[in-house]
């Protein structure tokens, strides 16, 4: 895969999830409970990945992902694999400073007894050669979307989730995953414990790993309450700058990022040079479809401070809470986009 992303200019992916048909899970809904049982379920998700898979690549996307169709969440559905965690007696939990959750808590040791993702991985591998990018959530965003009854400590559960989410990814790579992304969008809310222990957490995750790494950091969802919240946070959007240097220091491969159509001033993007970058093209909050001339002034944008051959077309965030047609717009709109600059890119070279 390295061959394939290292030849190939503006390699396009998502930041991970993509809607799921309304056969498997209600649409346009986050945490939305599955329509089938056991083997059926088992079954239609396979299913799902055929889907997303075909969906993905009549759209061009080069950097394939299996959507995230098999889990109904990003971060919970990883926390109830592990030991140590009640899921059947949520609580309410006031997540990232932002909204209510009726989150999974945890009550003992947490240890990962046995794989979450691997046989999707698996069956995703099968059926294509393309390169396969894999999200798990990141420890600082787990430790923020469950309640702790137990260690009572946020760094030390954290690094414990490391351990887990390590032993995971470890798997994934085996089972053939390219990349494997790690999603902290609590890393645009606390900023100072990002730098404390929030990145060391996340570099304890990726330890001896071979395949590339990349680390997710965005504005969240489409959801309501994510877009009340970026009503708050001023004309620029400056969180990147205050994490960015230790990121920079850091291991991490590729930085995956929301770049498009909010206030995050792009010149940030100077203080991770050198890093791999996928630059978020498609706003995840809005129905509208962007042109690719609009993706295309983005990357455009990107290119002052990204090295062309590190710069990765990505969206904001993920899709799962948008319809399946707007979704595929929307993925049809990064890789016309990505297109268009790819080719001035060669004209500008030859
Ligand atoms: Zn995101």
């Amino acid at each position: 895969m390295k061959t394939l992303t290292e030849k190939l200019l503006l390699p396009t992916s998502t930041a991970g999830s993509l809607p799921k048909p309304s056969w498997l899970a209600e649409p346009e809904k986050l945490w939305s409970p599955w329509k089938l049982e056991n083997e059926e379920l088992l079954n239609g998700k396979e299913d799902a990945l055929r889907v997303t898979l075909q969906e993905q690549q009549n759209s061009g996307i080069d950097i394939v992902s299996d959507g995230e169709q098999t889990r109904q969440h990003f971060v919970t559905t990883f926390i109830e694999n592990l030991a140590g965690v009640d899921f059947e007696n949520k609580k309410t939990v006031f997540i990232r400073n932002r909204y209510d959750a009726e989150v999974p808590g945890v009550v003992g040791p947490v240890s990962r007894q046995k794989s979450v993702f691997v046989e999707d991985a698996k069956f995703l591998r099968a059926q294509t050669n393309q390169p396969i990018k894999w999200a798990l959530p990141g420890p600082m965003t787990m430790v923020d979307t469950l309640y702790d009854d137990y260690y009572q400590d946020r760094k030390k559960l954290a690094f414990e989730f490391a351990k887990a989410l390590n032993e995971e990814a470890k798997e994934l790579e085996a089972a053939g995953v390219n990349i494997i992304q790690f999603d902290e969008p609590a890393f645009n809310v606390f900023l100072d414990e990002v730098n404390e222990w929030g990145i060391e957490a996340l570099e304890r995750a990726t330890e001896g790993l071979k395949c590339e790494t990349a680390v997710h950091i965005c504005y969240g969802y489409g959801i309501k309450a994510n877009t009340d919240w970026k009503k708050t946070l001023g004309a620029e959007w400056r969180h990147y700058e205050k994490t960015f240097p230790a990121i920079q220091q850091s291991n991490i491969d590729i930085i995956s990022l929301e770049c498009h159509n909010g206030r995050v001033p792009l010149e940030v993007l100077e203080m991770i040079r050198g890093k791999k970058v996928m630059v978020g093209a498609i706003d995840v909050a809005r129905n509208e479809i962007e042109t690719p001339e609009e993706v295309a002034a983005t990357l455009r944008e990107a290119l002052k401070y990204v090295d062309a051959d590190k710069l990765y077309p990505c969206t904001n965030c993920g899709m799962a809470p948008l319809s399946r047609e707007v979704a595929r717009g929307k993925l049809n709109a990064l890789s016309a986009g990505a297109e268009i600059v790819r080719k001035e890119l060669q004209t500008q070279a030859a």
